[in-house]
């Protein structure tokens, strides 16, 4: 096994200021160049995803994509994810899918859409589905690039374009859109003529699970139509924050045990 590049908070700070100003290739560039194949973009086929997916393979055609199928994606998902893989074939895809006897251990306790029932469901849900098995293909990198940008939520305000992500395993989070704006976005998309995810065309601005993402109303911010009966939650599945109050971490131990018996 490739030895691992790790990195400290102090080195990760100084390379952070010094790529603060830079353009996202060249931040993906420094990437690439420092990890090589131990960084992966992971990507939900967003918008912003689908930026860093393109920049990434012009630099590096065999790059690593990761994404998950959680199982209760929209079928439109399913059709350009395979449109996607097709446009950037070179790259090295993995789909990831949850455990199947945490899913059935979880539905068993609390039904297939439990997480319309109560937040510490769906951050169960979300856990389950999504997190578990990201962190599983997490720990066996150097480096990831997530789409992030500062804009998009409160939670992602503070973002740095690399930084230490101590959620797993102290690896580097490399967010090179973290200074763009959703308008950088789609003049990148449109002016390079990048696949983007058809249901942005139906009003979605954020696409998750079916049943768990809307399209917004006017007015309304980017992220509302997520989780859009939730009053109050965070806006996110606990992949790119550790969710501090989730009160599901019970409950979750109890089905890793039900699926796994231990
Ligand atoms: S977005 Fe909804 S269906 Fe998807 S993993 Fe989270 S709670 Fe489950």
């Amino acid at each position: 096994m490739a030895q691992r590049l790790l990195f400290d908070d102090l080195e990760i700070g100084e390379i952070a200021i010094e790529l603060d100003d830079k353009e996202p290739q060249e931040v993906i560039a420094w990437a690439i160049d420092t990890f090589g194949d131990r960084v992966a973009v992971v990507t939900a086929l967003q918008a912003e995803g689908m930026v860093v997916l393109d920049m990434a393979y012009q630099i590096k055609p065999d790059i690593q994509v990761i994404t998950v199928d959680t199982g209760r994606l929209h079928d439109a998902t399913y059709a350009f994810l395979d449109q996607v893989r097709e446009a950037y074939s070179q790259a090295r895809w993995r789909v990831l899918f949850p455990d199947g006897r945490e899913v059935e251990a979880m539905v068993r306790r609390h039904g297939v859409n439990l997480f319309y029932k109560a937040v510490p469901l769906r951050l169960l849900c979300c856990q389950i589905r999504k997190v578990r098995p990201l962190i599983r293909a997490l720990g066996q990198l150097d480096a990831w690039f997530t789409g992030l940008r500062r804009e998009q939520w409160a939670s992602r305000a503070a973002i740095r374009k690399v930084e230490i992500d101590h959620d797993h395993g102290g690896i580097v989070k490399i967010n090179p859109l973290a200074d763009w704006t959703k308008e950088e976005v789609w003049d990148y998309l449109r002016q390079r003529n990048v696949p983007y995810h058809p249901l942005y065309d139906q009003g979605y601005t954020s696409i998750g699970c079916a049943p768990c993402t809307r399209p917004i109303r006017p007015g309304e911010d980017d992220r509302a139509g997520r989780w859009w009966w939730e009053i109050g939650a965070p806006k996110e599945c606990g992949i790119h924050c550790p969710i501090e109050t989730g009160g599901f971490e019970h409950e979750a131990e109890a089905i890793l045990k039900e699926a796994h018996g231990i």
